[in-house]
């Protein structure tokens, strides 16, 4: 034993404490998966030197064969991890081993319900890593030395998993990270090496380097026990370089979880090679649950890149556009050199051309699902629907494709649950119908009950409902699908086009014409309120309604610009009423211009209410309406 110095016991981030604590008592039913996390962090590791040696070559400290080896004691009931990757510097051990660098850890962590069913499967889309070695020991011992580095700048890390952990210096030999588990008494089934090495055929079979068990050798009674031989046992090769038709399914799904710390299958995949002008392979992933940190701007996106197998970055964003940012998965370039840098991918034309056809095959693989698996892309919806959502601004060439991917709620009754995609709204439309109507608001309760779809109901017309934060902003950038234009029906001067006849078109002219007087009076009355007053052909049982103008920002958008602090232009609604409600033909006789003034402005103040506007001066309507109340009890 090798004399250590510098001892020091610190503690974990609080969150770490949190994390341990829910995964020990959250994936007893999974204890498996300890393994395949610790390898897939030591395969991460390798990768790591395979790279930094490229302009480094002394890192490699001699050039022994990049590998991984797992060994056991069953007297012992230890199970242990070495790899001869990047290692972990004092420092490195002290805040990759004690805290958790995830941007919305703590959030997240909140979020935590105590029913351990559930949070498992929270856990899992959060990604345990190295500390799932807790879920099997009570102890466990890191040692680790940094390539590069002396072997007198050996780390040894020691953690019980409860409060705190010890690290201190300790010279070792070997570059890279061993990891020794100390079994809990239940768990010493894992020191074995028939189950060993099954766990590693069964996850971590994909990993690109040689994973090696020692080999079984019957030891011979009164001789000496023979040096330990290795043996491989996985695969060892880049999944991604082998032939589709070759590569199982589920290789497919364990490669995605070692690649993108998930814990779930994916929904979807699509593995493809280019060759010709360039020659590269993607491997595309789209997983079936949103990650905890979606919207969290330093959360990680984009794919692992490889030049020639070598591993060169993660995350490297350049190659698929923002809002496909929940893909993972690889791409391998035989064009781009080894010392590519992210500064170099942002600029360079090849990444256009690869970032474009990515993006269409994951456009592909999406519609694909839609055709051939409804409901499964009803939970893609669910997870990423907001996040598609920010497509049709941002890719303007593929802004068509992207919209044939949306779903939405719709009047045809689905409870709000967004499902209509626009091709089935098309598909199902009137006789005459060529425009696609919707209605934005703040919730599906709100919209749905909206005296803009009077009208439509009345004709039958299915119209979408759409109450997302983003879909007011997401629809200025749409303006037609399939040759039809998106009319959104509370904006301008509805015109249903040829879904009114000829003889309705007639009566509600005459009907405008003898309401003429009504109009102006009104006009008077609501004065620097409105922007126009009409007779309205869409409502059959409301009184009145606010209609916005043409040009105007809706609702939703303002309240979006102002909580961000901007400023609004002040912009006016059209007052529309419904001139055969019992309440407006009672306005039209009222003589009183005191009494014609107050129910007009209640009028227009119910209106706004209805569409989810708030009251300019409640107390006012409040007043108004209590005097007419007052008045009908006398
Ligand atoms: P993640 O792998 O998701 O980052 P982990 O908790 O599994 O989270 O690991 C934290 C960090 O510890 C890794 O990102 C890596 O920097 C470091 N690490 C873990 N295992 C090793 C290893 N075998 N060799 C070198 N570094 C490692």
């Amino acid at each position: 034993m090798s004399v250590e110095t510098q001892k020091e016991t610190l503690g974990f981030q609080t969150e770490v404490k949190q994390l341990l604590h829910l995964m020990i008592h959250s994936l007893y039913s999974n204890k498996e998966i300890f393994l395949r996390e610790l390898i897939s962090n030591a395969s991460d590791a390798v990768d790591k030197l395979r790279f930094e040696a490229l302009s480094k070559p002394d890192l490699l400290e001699g050039g022994a064969e990049l590998k991984i080896r797992v060994s056991f004691d069953k007297d012992a009931k230890t199970v242990t991890l070495e790899d001869n990757g990047i290692g972990m510097s004092r420092e490195d051990v002290i805040t990759h081993l004690g805290t958790i660098a995830k941007s919305g850890t703590a959030d997240f962590m909140k979020n935590l319900s105590g029913d351990q069913k559930k949070d498992s499967h929270l856990i899992g889309q959060f990604g345990v890593g190295f500390y799932s070695a807790f879920i099997v020991a009570d102890k466990v011992d890191v040692f680790s030395r940094r390539a590069g580095s002396p072997a007198s700048e050996g780390v040894h890390w020691s953690s019980k998993g409860e409060g705190e952990f010890e690290v201190a210096t300790t010279d070792k030999a070997e570059r890279g990270t061993r990891i020794v588990l100390h079994l809990k008494a239940a768990e010493d089934e894992f020191a074995d090496g028939w189950r060993l090495r099954n766990i590693i055929k069964k996850y971590s079979d994909h990993i690109a380097l040689p994973i090696e068990l020692p080999k079984e050798v019957a030891a011979v009674e009164g001789e000496e026990k023979p040096a330990v031989e290795w043996e491989t046992v996985n695969r060892a090769s880049a999944l991604w370089t082998r032939p589709r038709t070759e590569v199982k399914d589920e290789e497919y799904q364990e490669f995605y979880k070692h690649i993108a710390h998930d814990f779930e299958n994916p929904l979807s995949w699509s593995h493809n090679k280019v060759e010709g002008k360039l020659e590269y392979s993607s491997l595309l992933y789209l997983p079936a649950r949103a990650p905890f940190d979606l919207y969290q701007r330093e959360a990680p996106k984009g794919l692992k890149l490889y030049v020639q197998r070598v591993f060169v970055m993660d995350q490297a964003e350049s190659f698929l556009p923002l809002y496909l940012r929940f893909i993972k998965g690889v791409v391998d370039s035989n064009d781009l050199s080894l010392n590519v840098s992210r500064e170099i991918l942002q600029k360079d034309p090849i990444i256009d051309s690869m970032k474009s056809a990515l993006t269409k095959r994951v456009l592909d693989m999406l519609e694909k699902l839609a055709k051939n698996e409804p409901e499964q892309y009803k939970g893609f919806w669910k997870n990423f629907g907001q996040v598609m959502k920010e497509g049709p601004a941002e890719d303007f060439a593929n802004k068509e494709k992207i919209a044939g991917l949306l779903r939405f709620a719709s009047t045809s009754g689905d409870e709000g649950e967004q499902i209509v995609g626009l091709a089935e709204y098309l598909a199902r439309a009137k006789e005459g119908q060529d425009k696609i109507y919707y209605l934005t608001g703040e919730t599906y309760a709100q919209v749905k009950n909206s005296p803009h779809l009077e009208v439509f109901r009345k004709k039958g017309i299915e119209v979408l409902l759409l109450t997302d934060r983003i879909d007011e902003w997401l629809m200025s950038y749409l303006s037609d699908f399939d040759g039809k234009n998106f009319v959104d029906v509370a904006r301008g001067d509805l015109d249903l086009g040829n879904l009114d006849s000829e003889e309705d078109k007639k009566a509600a002219q005459e009907v405008a014409k003898s309401k003429e007087g009504l109009v102006e009076r009104l006009k008077t009355a609501l004065g620097e309120s409105v922007a126009e007053v009409r007779v309205s052909h869409r409502l059959t049982d409301s009184p009145a309604i606010l209609a916005i103008g043409e040009q105007d920002l809706g609702l939703q958008m303002r309240q979006i610009l102002e909580a961000s602090g901007q400023k609004v232009p002040d912009s006016k609604p059209i007052f529309e009423f419904n001139p055969a409600h019992p309440l407006i033909e009672k306005l039209d006789n009222e003589q009183s211009d005191e009494r014609f003034g107050d129910l007009s402005h209640i009028l227009f103040d119910q209106a706004a209410l209805a569409a989810g506007d708030s009251l300019k001066d409640p107390a006012a309507y409040v007043r108004r309406l209590n005097k007419l109340l007052v008045e009908l009890s006398v």
